[in-house]
C-alpha cells in the first residue's frame, strides 16, 4: 500500500471540470479528510497566478485548505500556521531573475510573436505588469499551430520554452515547470518521489506526471491523450471518472492496493 505524504494536484480540468460549479466534489472531500487524517500534505500545482488560484480555491471550498500553492507553473507559496501565504523568496526570486535574463535575450522571438498576433485575430497576447507573458488562442487547433511556430522561432535559444494548457500559453525557461516546482518543494520537505501523488489533465502537467518527481501519477478521464499516455508509461493510474472524482478514484486505487 502506498504511503502518500504529498498530493500535488492541478486545479482546472483536474479538480474542477469546465463548465461546473467550481465546487469540491464529495468524493475528493472524503479523500482529503482521509489523507489529512494520516498526516498527508496537499499542494495545488496550477498554471493560474497567485490571486486567481486563491479565488478558485475559495470557490472550491474543500474541507481543508491546501498547504502549498505552486502557481504560474513555477512559483512556490507556503501556508503559514496563521493561514496566510508566504512566498518561497529564494526560489521565486531566482526563478524571476532567470526568466528576466532569458527573456532579455529573446527579443527576436518576441518580435515574431508580436508580428503573428498583429496579423491573426485568433491570437491574443497576454501582458502582466506591462510585460508580455503569454498568449491566448481562439481554439486548441490554433494553439497547436502556434506552439509549433514558437518552437521553430526559438530553435536558436533552447532554454526558451512555454507551458500550454488548452487555449492558454505562458512563456518560460525550460528548467521551470510544475515538475521542477514540485521537486523543489519535496527537497525542502525531505519528501521522496515514492511518497508523492500527482494529478493533472493537460500539457502543462506532463512534467509532474512522468514519474520523475512523483511515483504515483494519475489523470482524470477527461485528460488529453498525451497525458494519459505519459501517466500509463510512468506506471500511473488513468481514472474512469471525471475531474476531482477521477483524482479521488486514483488516490483510493494507490492507497488500497497491496
Ligand atoms: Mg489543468
Amino acid at each position: 500500500m502506498a504511503l502518500l505524504r504529498l498530493l500535488s494536484t492541478d486545479f482546472d480540468g483536474t479538480l474542477i471540470a469546465h463548465p461546473s460549479s467550481g465546487r469540491c466534489s464529495p468524493a475528493f472531500a472524503e479523500v482529503l479528510r482521509l489523507h489529512r487524517a494520516m498526516g498527508g500534505l496537499w499542494a495545488v500545482n496550477t498554471g493560474r497566478g497567485f490571486d486567481h488560484a486563491l479565488e478558485g480555491i475559495g470557490i472550491f471550498g474543500a474541507p481543508y485548505e491546501p498547504d502549498f500553492l505552486l502557481t504560474t507553473e513555477r512559483e512556490i507559496f507556503l501556508r503559514t500556521g496563521e493561514g496566510d501565504w508566504r512566498p518561497d523568496d529564494h526560489w521565486n526570486e531566482t526563478c524571476r531573475q532567470r526568466h528576466q535574463e532569458l527573456f532579455s535575450r529573446a527579443d527576436h522571438i518576441f518580435s515574431k510573436i508580436h508580428e503573428l498576433a498583429a496579423s491573426s485575430p485568433d491570437v491574443t497576447l497576454i501582458h502582466e505588469e506591462g510585460e508580455l507573458v503569454g498568449l491566448l488562442t481562439s481554439s486548441e487547433a490554433v494553439m497547436e499551430e502556434i506552439a509549433g511556430f514558437i518552437l521553430r522561432e526559438a530553435a536558436d535559444l533552447p532554454e526558451f520554452h512555454f507551458q500550454r494548457n488548452t487555449v492558454y500559453l505562458r512563456f518560460c525557461h525550460r528548467d521551470y515547470h510544475k515538475g521542477a516546482a514540485l521537486g523543489e518543494l519535496c527537497r525542502r520537505l525531505a519528501i521522496g518521489r515514492e511518497e508523492v501523488f500527482a494529478g493533472g489533465d493537460h500539457f502543462n502537467d506532463l512534467s509532474m506526471l512522468d514519474g520523475k518527481y512523483a511515483a504515483f501519477p494519475c489523470c482524470p478521464s477527461n485528460a488529453i491523450d498525451e497525458v494519459k499516455s505519459v501517466v500509463r508509461s510512468a506506471g500511473g493510474y488513468v481514472a474512469s471518472n471525471v475531474a476531482a472524482d477521477g483524482v479521488a478514484e486514483a488516490w483510493k486505487f494507490f492507497t488500497s492496493r497491496p
